[in-house]
Order: structure tokens, then sequence, then C-alpha cells
């Protein structure tokens, strides 16, 4: 399949990994919007984008969001943050693999558009 983060994950396009376990991988954003900038995708290419969860396939939705608050941690932003999903073209989603964004690192606007 041709899809960047599943290359991300079999270490075909080098990344900067701020977590990792069997299930998902965390990595720095290449273009960061804001101090700290991750992207959190299941390793698994089971879902394009929001459009596509289901009650069958959200266990792993709940199991990241489960990691998030670790992951803030790691990356110092604890204290505050934004979690993002872009979805479908017209929601400025660029990869067709689920992922969520995490933002902060600093006070972030509440323009959210
Ligand atoms: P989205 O636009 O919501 O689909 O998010 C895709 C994100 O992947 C964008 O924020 C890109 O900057 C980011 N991105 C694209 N290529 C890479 C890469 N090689 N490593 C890390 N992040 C990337």
């Amino acid at each position: 399949m041709d899809c960047l983060f599943c290359k991300i994950v079999a270490g075909d396009i080098p990344s900067t990994k701020v977590y990792e376990d069997e299930k998902i991988l965390a990595f720095k954003d290449i273009a960061p919007q804001a101090k700290v900038h991750v992207v959190i995708i299941p390793k698994e290419h089971i879902l394009s984008c929001a459009n596509d969860i289901t009650p069958e396939n959200c266990e792993i939705v709940g199991y990241i969001f489960s990691k998030i608050p670790e992951i803030a941690k790691l990356c110092g932003t604890e204290d505050g943050y934004r979690i993002v999903n872009n979805c479908g073209a017209k929601g400025a989603q660029s990869v067709f693999h689920i992922h969520f964004h995490l933002l902060g690192g600093e006070q972030l606007s509440g323009n959210m558009n």
C-alpha cells in the first residue's frame, strides 16, 4: 500500500519517534504548527479517516486516547494541549491513514479553523 505513514511504521521513511508500543506510534510532525506537534497513529492501516470509525473498529481510537496523557507528558506539554483530527480533503486531511495531531508546548490560540 502506498501510504506515507505505513512507510514510517515500517522504517522506510525516517521519523523522530516520541512514543511507540505494539499498537501505536507517535512521531514529530515534519512541519510543526506549534512548539510541540506530534502525530499519533495506529501502526495498522485499519482506518483512513474519522469517517471510517465504527463501533466494530473503534477500539484503537480509544486506545490512542488512553495513551495521549502519557505522550503529552513525554513531550512536556501535559499542562495543556490540543488534539486534532483533520477528516477528508475539505477538512485539510493530507495523509489517509487515521491520525491525531497533538499540539502544545506553548499557549495555543482559541482559533481552531
Ligand atoms: P493531515 O494533513 O491532517 O493529514 O496530517 C498529516 C501530517 O503529516 C501533516 O501535518 C504533515 O506535516 C505530516 N507529515 C507529512 N510527512 C511527514 C513525515 N515524513 N514525517 C512527519 N510528519 C509528516
